[in-house]
């Protein structure tokens, strides 16, 4: 198997799955019981806050534990709505995740207005729509960091100084970026951040929220007093140990990941965009993640592709896993060229630390053969 879907989801690191494994066995007691057996578990649990937290540049104490960035994305514009009762605006971009495109469509139909702002067709926003949309009545500002399709980057810090400057909430998606590029919370005015373990190489099923010291936080799940009452309901301890390993490789691997994935992935690119007809770059050329590009090509049904592709043992997608099952185009490429057919006709690659030349190779071989089968 070739996997070029890193952006949808990362095998288990072994060190991630050695330091999880005693909580699966002998260590399954409670962290909330009072007896030792219990109680020694909470220990386990600060541990992998700290190590969240050192990779954020944030403080142990404004890490939340959660399931997912799909409750962290959830919970932190629920959050910042209810700090700001009289406040009923949400501003997000259209090719956010789903994660809070669909919360947001929820939230407009109990009356909350939602401003969707715009990209080009590199899927850069405009910092000017931003200021002109962040009127009086905005609660929230929910905008990612990395693109999920095309691995574009938002101008966060940017982004950020704008919303203090309106005293407006600043959250950020930062499912992509986390690992990718380096993020420190303390030089960047967030106030949540969201991220999710099973992207760098933690299992599936657990994320975190960061929420910045005294920003107004109520429980998006309600339920006992675990995480200081923030979020009910029994610590997933081994999950969570898991997502505090991956972290700390996450902090150590971060200078090489760019070095050992951007050569790769633009080996791939070039010799895609120079030696098959009518192909494009979809997303900014450099303002991107070094792992991510997304191709369209023309006249080629992305599903039809990725079955040729998948008979020959190579994983790519058409988008976001969590919508794959959709006949939807993508939202993200549509946002991007609205009048073309191209959210159809695309592959999305994302390549990880482990990917090689040779795995680079075959697939450029097999993307030129199936690609030539299908336009006949
Ligand atoms: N946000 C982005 C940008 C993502 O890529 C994903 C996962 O695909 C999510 C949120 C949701 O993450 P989870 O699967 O942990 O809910």
């Amino acid at each position: 198997m070739i996997y070029l879907d890193h952006n949808a989801t990362t095998p288990i690191a072994p060190e991630v799955f050695d330091a999880m494994l005693p909580y699966f066995t002998e260590n399954w007691g409670n962290p909330s019981s009072s007896y030792r057996f219990g109680s020694k578990l909470k220990s386990a649990i600060e541990t992998a806050r700290e190590q969240v937290a050192q990779l954020l540049g944030a403080s142990p104490r404004e890490i939340l534990f959660t399931s997912c960035a799909t409750e962290s994305n959830n919970a932190a514009i629920h959050a910042g709505l209810k700090a700001f009762p009289q406040k009923r605006r949400v501003i997000t971009s259209a090719v956010e995740h789903s994660s809070v495109l669909t919360y947001c469509s929820t939230l407009e139909s109990e009356g909350v207005r939602v401003t969707y702002l715009p990209v080009d067709r590199d899927g850069l926003l405009k910092l000017s729509d931003l200021e002109a949309a962040l009127t009086t009545d905005t609660a929230i500002v929910s905008l990612m960091w990395a693109n999920n399709e095309t691995g574009v980057l938002f101008p966060v810090q940017e982004i950020s100084q704008l919303c203090r400057a309106h005293g407006v909430l600043f959250h950020c998606d930062a499912v992509q970026a986390v690992s990718k590029v380096p993020i420190n919370v303390s030089k960047i005015a967030f106030d949540y951040l969201s991220i999710t373990g099973h992207k760098f190489h933690a299992p599936k099923g657990v994320g975190a929220l960061f929420i910045r010291r005294k920003t107004p936080f109520s429980a998006f799940i309600e339920g006992g007093h675990q995480e200081r009452g923030l979020r009910g309901g029994t610590e997933n301890v081994a999950l969570i140990v898991g997502l505090g390993k991956a972290a700390e490789l996450a902090q150590k691997n971060l200078s090489d990941y760019d070095v050992a994935v951007r050569h790769l992935r633009d080996m791939l690119e070039n010799e895609i965009l120079h030696s098959i007809p009518n192909t494009e770059l979809n997303g900014h050329k450099t303002n991107r993640l070094a792992n991510t590009s997304n191709i369209t090509f023309s006249g080629v049904e992305s599903e039809a592709l990725l079955m040729l592709l998948d008979q020959e043992g190579i994983c790519a997608s058409s988008g976001s896993a969590c919508l794959a099952d959709s006949s939807e185009p993508s939202h993200v490429v549509k946002a991007m060229s609205p009048f073309s057919a191209s959210s159809r006709e695309i592959i999305r690659f994302s390549l990880g630390f482990k990917n090689t030349r040779q795995e680079i190779l075959t697939t450029i071989a097999s993307i030129g053969k199936s690609v030539a089968v299908l336009r006949g």
